[in-house]
C-alpha cells in the first residue's frame, strides 16, 4: 500500500498515480483545431473520441467539435479501414470541413491499422480538401508528444518550398492557450514583422458569442497559409518540446534556417524572442514593447518584497514549467520542484542548467513524474507556492499550500484561454495572479488583531 508519508519516497516504475499529462491524441486534437475548417478525426473507438473532446472542452470552455472511427469489437479485430473510408465519406458530405485531420489511439495502434495505406486508398475526398494523419499512440508520450506530431504532419503534408521567398517569417508555437497565440501575433504585428503562424487556435477556442454556431469559427491557419510556409525566410519555434521536430522538419524539407527558442514566459525568455525577432529581421524594438517591458520591471520592483525568496513547486508540462522557473528565479523566488508527466529528458538537463544559473543547489527536476511522488517529496520539504493545472489543488488543500492555477489542464476556472502568459503582457499577468494567491495566504494567516495592517 502506498501511502504519503515525509521522508519516505519509494520509486515506481509501472504505476502513475494523479499523471502530470494527458494522452498524446489530446495534444494532435488540439493541433489540427488550428487548422481552418479542420475537423480532427479520432481513428479508434467512440470513448476515447469523446474523453478528448470532453477534455479540451473543459480546459476551453468552448464546444470542441471531433469526428470518430467508432471502432466495434468487429474493426478491433479485422482493422479500422473500412471504418475510416466511411467516416472520410461521410465528414466530407455531412460536415464539409477543407481537412480532416486524423490521429489514430492507442486501438488502433494496438492492432497495427496502416493508415497512409488505407488514407493512399480513399476515392472520395473533394478537389481541393485534404486528409492527413499523424500516429499517436497513447502508452507512450503525452499530450505533448501528440501537439508535436499532428504539427509535424502539417509541415510534412502542406509545406512546400516552391522557390519563391514570400519575404515572412513563419512562426509555430508551442503548446499554448489561444490567448498566448494571439499574444505571439499581437507582439509580431507590433515588430511591423511579416509572418505566417501555425497551428493557431485564436480564433477557434476563444471566439467571442454571436448568437450563432459557426462548426468552424474563422480563427486557424489556412491550408495557403501552411503551404507558403515553405516560402519563408526561416521558421521559429517556440517550445522546444513540442515543436522543435517540426520546425527542424521545415527546415530541412523547405531548405530553410530554423530558430528554436523556450516559450517567451517571463521576462528573460521574452527578451531572447524580441531579440531574436530583431537579429532575424533586423527590425528596432518598437517603443510600445519597450514600454511595456518597463512596465514589467516596476511590478517587479513595486512587489518584491511579497514573492522574494519565496520557494515554489512547478509542474505540468516542459516548455511551460521551464518559462515558469526561469520567471520565478529572476523575480528572486526560488523553485525547488519542477515535475513533469511528459517523457522528456532534456527536461531534467535545461532544469539543472535553471539551478546551475541561479545557484540554486537542491532543486529538484523529473520528468515521466506524476503528482503523487510530488506530494511524497513535499510532505517533508513544504514549499510557500505551489504552481500548475488543476490536478494539483488536493495537494494545496492538503498541505495548505497557495496554490496558482497555470498551464494545461485548468478544468475549474474560467477566463485563462483568453488571457496570455506569454510576453511581457502575461508576464503581468502572471506576477498579479501569483502575488493575489501569497497575499491571500498573509490575509488569512493573520490573527485578528493583525489583519487590518497586514499589506
Ligand atoms: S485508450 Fe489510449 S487513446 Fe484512448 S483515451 Fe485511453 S489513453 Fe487515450
Amino acid at each position: 500500500m502506498l501511502e504519503l508519508t515525509p521522508n519516505e519516497y519509494k520509486e515506481r516504475k509501472a504505476l502513475r498515480i494523479n499523471p502530470a499529462k494527458t494522452c498524446q491524441p489530446v495534444g494532435a486534437m488540439y493541433a489540427a483545431l488550428g487548422i481552418y475548417e479542420c475537423m480532427p478525426h479520432s481513428h479508434g473507438s467512440q470513448g476515447c473520441c469523446s474523453y478528448h473532446r470532453t477534455f479540451l472542452t473543459r480546459h476551453f470552455k468552448d464546444p470542441v467539435m471531433a469526428t470518430t472511427s467508432s471502432f466495434t469489437e468487429g474493426s478491433s479485430v479485422f482493422g479500422g479501414g473500412s471504418n475510416l473510408k466511411t467516416a472520410v465519406k461521410n465528414i466530407f458530405e455531412i460536415y464539409k470541413p477543407r481537412v480532416i485531420a486524423v490521429h489514430t489511439t492507442c486501438l488502433s495502434e494496438t492492432i497495427g491499422d496502416d493508415i497512409p495505406t488505407i488514407i493512399g486508398q480513399l476515392e472520395n475526398v473533394p478537389e481541393g480538401k485534404y486528409v492527413i494523419h499523424t500516429n499517436t499512440p497513447s502508452y507512450v508520450g503525452s499530450h505533448i508528444t501528440g501537439y508535436s506530431n499532428m504539427v509535424k504532419s502539417m509541415v510534412k503534408y502542406f509545406s512546400k518550398n516552391t522557390g519563391v521567398s514570400n519575404g515572412k517569417i513563419c512562426v509555430i508555437p508551442g503548446f499554448v492557450n489561444p490567448g498566448d497565440m494571439r499574444e505571439i501575433k499581437r507582439i509580431l504585428k507590433q515588430m511591423g514583422v511579416p509572418f505566417i503562424m501555425f497551428p493557431d487556435t485564436s480564433g477557434v477556442l476563444d471566439s467571442p458569442m454571436t448568437g450563432k454556431f459557426e462548426m468552424y469559427p474563422k480563427g486557424g491557419a489556412t491550408v495557403e497559409e501552411m503551404q507558403d510556409a515553405g516560402n519563408s525566410s526561416c521558421v521559429l519555434g517556440l517550445g522546444e518540446t513540442a515543436v522543435s521536430a517540426a520546425a527542424r522538419l521545415l527546415g530541412k524539407q523547405c531548405k530553410i534556417k530554423e530558430h528554436i527558442l523556450g516559450l517567451p514566459i517571463g521576462i528573460e525568455a521574452t527578451d531572447d524572442f524580441i531579440l531574436k525577432l530583431t537579429e532575424i529581421t533586423g527590425k528596432p524594438v518598437p517603443e510600445e514593447i519597450e514600454e511595456e517591458r518597463g512596465q514589467l520591471v516596476d511590478i517587479m520592483i513595486d512587489a518584491h518584497p511579497y514573492y522574494d525568496k519565496k520557494t515554489a513547486a512547478i509542474y505540468g508540462d516542459p516548455d511551460t514549467v521551464l518559462g515558469l522557473a526561469e520567471f520565478c528565479f529572476s523575480l528572486g523566488m526560488i523553485p525547488k520542484f519542477l515535475i513533469t508527466g511528459t517523457p522528456d529528458p532534456s527536461f531534467e538537463i535545461k532544469g539543472k542548467e535553471l539551478f546551475d544559473k541561479f545557484g540554486a543547489k537542491d532543486g529538484f527536476v523529473k520528468h515521466s513524474a506524476d503528482l503523487f511522488e510530488l506530494h511524497q517529496r513535499l510532505k517533508s520539504d513544504k514549499v510557500d507556492l505551489l504552481i500548475g493545472g488543476t490536478h494539483g489543488k488536493q495537494i494545496a488543500r492538503a498541505e495548505n499550500i497557495p496554490f496558482l492555477r497555470m498551464g494545461f489542464p485548468i478544468l475549474d476556472r474560467y477566463v485563462h484561454p483568453y488571457m496570455p502568459m506569454v510576453g511581457y503582457r502575461g508576464a503581468m499577468r502572471i506576477l498579479e495572479l501569483l502575488l493575489n494567491v501569497l497575499m491571500d495566504k498573509r490575509e488569512a494567516d493573520a490573527a485578528d488583531e493583525d489583519f487590518e495592517l497586514v499589506m
